[in-house]
This record gives C-alpha cells, sequence and structure tokens, in this order.
C-alpha cells in the first residue's frame, strides 16, 4: 500500500459495534471487562485506548515502522526515549536542534547524570571522535530548526552501528512524506506531532516509532508508568489531520519553493535557508535522503531588530508565533521564541542571529503569500 492510502487506511478499519466509517473517539477512561479473568485488548486508557491504538498504527505504517507509541507531546516523546539512559551514560547530539529538546536535555536529563556532547554532526570525525565508553545515543534532527542544515542520517548510522549506539532521529520537519529515517538506518524516530502530521494547529503532541521489540517493550512500560499519553480527542484530531498529510506537504513545499525563490536575491534579504537550493551547503544530502525539501524557509533580513520589528508589523496573512507545520502560514523570531533557552554564544556560533526569521508556510495560495511578504519588505 502506497503512502497517501496508509494515511488513510491503516489502523482505521470500520468500527465493529456500529459500523462507523471513522474510527470513533473513545473519551472513556476504562472499559468494562467482559468475563472476570480474560485479559481484553483495552482495559484502562493511561494503558491503551482504540482511538490512540488507531494513530499509533497508522503513524508507524507511514513512517515505515512496526510500533508506534503516541504521547501527549512531542518533549514527552522525547523524554520517553531518553528514559532509557541512566547516570553516567552518555549522548551525542547536535548543536543545531529545537531549543526544546536542548532544554529537556540540558535541565532534566543534565541534572539526572546522563552526560551530552553537542557537536557538529555534518562533521563525522569529530562525531566518530566524540564516542565514549559510556556513550549510548546518537540524537539527530535533520532538517534543523531554524537553519535547515541537513545531516548524512544514513552515513550516521553506519557510525552508530559500529559502536553499538542507538540512533534516535527527530523527523518533525521532514514527516514520514519526505524522509523516512527506519529505511535509512535509524533505531528510533520521534516526532513533534503537533508539527506538521498533525497539521491544524490545534493540538499538542507527540509519537515515538521503533521497529525493535525490546525497545517497543520499554517505550511502553514508560509509557504507560509515566502517563503523558494523548488523550482520546487529541489522538482523534492528530488522526484526521494525518489523512491528508500527503496533500498538505506537497502544497506547503510547493509555497516553500514559491517564496524561497521570491526571497533569492531580494536585495532586502541577507542570506537564505532553503536545502532545495543547489548552491545549500547540504543540498546533495537533502537530495539522498529526501523525497522533498520540507515547507520552512529561512532568512536573514538585512538590518537588525528593528528591520524585523517593522516587517513582522506589515505582514498581513502571516502571522508571529510559535510552532510551524500548520495551514496557516506563520513567522517566528527564532533567537527569542524557538531558541530563547539556548545559551546566547551557541546562538552566536550558529548563527541564530538577531535578523533570523523562520517562515513555516502554509498551504494558501503561493500568490498571495509571495505578495504578502513582497509588500512587508518594500
Ligand atoms: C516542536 C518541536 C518539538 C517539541 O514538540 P512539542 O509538541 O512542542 O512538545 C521537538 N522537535 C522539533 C523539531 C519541534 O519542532
Amino acid at each position: 500500500m502506497k503512502f497517501a492510502t496508509k494515511a488513510v487506511v491503516v489502523g482505521q478499519e470500520p468500527e465493529s459495534a456500529h459500523h462507523s466509517a471513522i474510527t470513533p473517539i473513545y473519551q472513556t477512561s476504562t472499559f468494562v471487562r467482559e468475563e472476570f479473568g480474560t485479559p481484553q485488548s483495552h482495559e484502562y486508557s493511561r494503558v491503551s485506548n482504540p482511538t490512540r491504538s488507531a494513530l499509533e498504527k497508522c503513524v508507524a505504517s507511514l513512517e515505515e515502522g512496526k510500533y508506534g507509541l503516541s504521547f501527549a507531546s512531542g518533549v514527552a516523546a522525547e523524554h520517553a526515549v531518553v528514559s532509557m539512559l541512566r547516570p553516567g551514560e552518555h549522548v551525542i547530539a547536535p548543536e543545531d536542534m529545537y531549543g526544546g529538546t536542548f532544554r529537556l536535555f540540558t535541565q532534566v536529563l543534565e541534572p539526572m547524570g546522563v552526560k551530552f556532547s553537542f557537536i557538529d554532526a555534518s562533521n563525522h570525525d569529530e562525531l566518530e571522535a566524540s564516542i565514549t565508553p559510556t556513550t549510548k545515543m546518537i540524537w539527530l534532527e535533520t532538517p534543523t530548526n531554524p537553519l535547515l542544515k541537513i545531516f548524512d542520517i544514513k552515513a550516521i548510522s553506519k557510525i552508530a552501528k559500529k559502536h553499538n549506539l542507538l540512533l534516535v532521529v527527530d523527523n518533525t520537519f521532514a514527516t514520514p512524506y519526505f524522509q523516512k529515517p527506519l529505511l535509512l538506518g535509524a533505531d528510533v524516530v520521534v516526532h513533534s506531532t503537533t508539527k506538521y502530521i498533525n497539521g491544524h494547529s490545534d493540538v499538542i503532541g507527540g509519537m515515538v516509532i521503533v521497529n525493535d521489540e525490546k525497545l517497543y517493550n520499554f517505550i511502553g512500560m514508560y509509557q504507560k508508568s509515566v502517563g503523558a499519553v494523548a488523550g482520546p480527542f487529541d489522538a482523534w484530531l492528530t488522526l484526521r489531520g494525518v489523512k491528508t498529510l500527503a496533500l498538505r506537504m506537497r502544497q506547503h513545499e510547493a509555497n516553500a519553493w514559491a517564496i524561497a525563490n521570491f526571497l533569492k536575491g531580494h536585495p532586502k534579504v541577507e542570506e537564505l535557508f532553503f536545502p532545495g537550493f543547489e548552491d545549500h551547503p547540504n543540498h546533495h544530502i537533502a537530495k539522498e535522503q529526501m523525497t522533498g525539501f520540507g515547507g520552512v524557509v529561512s532568512f536573514k533580513i538585512k538590518g537588525g531588530y528593528a528591520e524585523v520589528k517593522d516587517f513582522f508589523g506589515r505582514l498581513k496573512i502571516f502571522h508571529l508565533a510559535d510552532s510551524l507545520g500548520g495551514v496557516e502560514s506563520l513567522v517566528n523570531y527564532s533567537t527569542e521564541m524557538t531558541h530563547g533557552s539556548f545559551p546566547i554564544e551557541l546562538k552566536k556560533k550558529l548563527g541564530i542571529s538577531e535578523n533570523l526569521i523562520r517562515i513555516s508556510t502554509g498551504i494558501e495560495d503561493a500568490e498571495d503569500l509571495v505578495a504578502d511578504l513582497k509588500q512587508a519588505l518594500e
């Protein structure tokens, strides 16, 4: 079965009691036991719920994975994965990553004794050199937020396998429509389903997808023990969103191309970041491991804080907000918003500067979006 079909079909067989075509919202905390002493598929909704199970099956199949686990947020999904680590164990992660993930690692995990090395993951020698006897995991996010660097999943998975490390990939930006990390050698995929997978900016959610049964059992144990699960209504909304993922991603990408082409060479643009361009430093890797370049475009406006403020103030269709991947176009001021928790020195080093603007293209008409940017820049 192909991607767009699976998004509509997998886990979503007509329900048996009343033959409803669409998976119902099983808004219940518990399930009545049919027979004393006989286990049944659903017993208590922290442990499992039919609406959540449908979502888990569907997204797992889109990632070409065996098992999916759905959480109340992207960071809860990430926490489930890093909860496998014990004090003294070590993780290698890129310096370029979502600010909330960085905060989880440095403010929750590090105080509990887990060690992190934040490195330039495009430098494979540096990556391999930072492996120590206690290293257990390599964490990747690609494309990165907000500078859209691309890391080579296949090459890094070879390093991970050689040293017997787990490779985790945050696939939020690409989605399985454009990139399938498990097929490229990753062991674990995590998602903020808040973004493209749900796609309508009305749910916070997260997901973990794995192939290995032992990993699944561990993370499943964590999921029911800690209980940061997606509620039935959130799972239902996300399942409704995922049905149109293929359609939406095509439109997001088409709009990203239109915007990137408009911004390219614009006199008010100092620097442009879009992995689709041949002169993007990692374009060749993106072409190799992705089937599209996604819906995010970042750029540096000529000037500084005042010019950014002026530009945001003039936009009519784009709204200034955190988050991305929804049907509506958003702009984000990364240095203060998504990356507010990053140390200033690291932001400087990476180029998350005070004139950097991230655009999440929605699914509106590209002509309207370009016209809005045009009037706001001029
Ligand atoms: C938003 C985001 C997260 C965190 O997800 P939440 O749903 O906000 O908890 C993690 N990784 C990336 C790349 C994100 O964009």
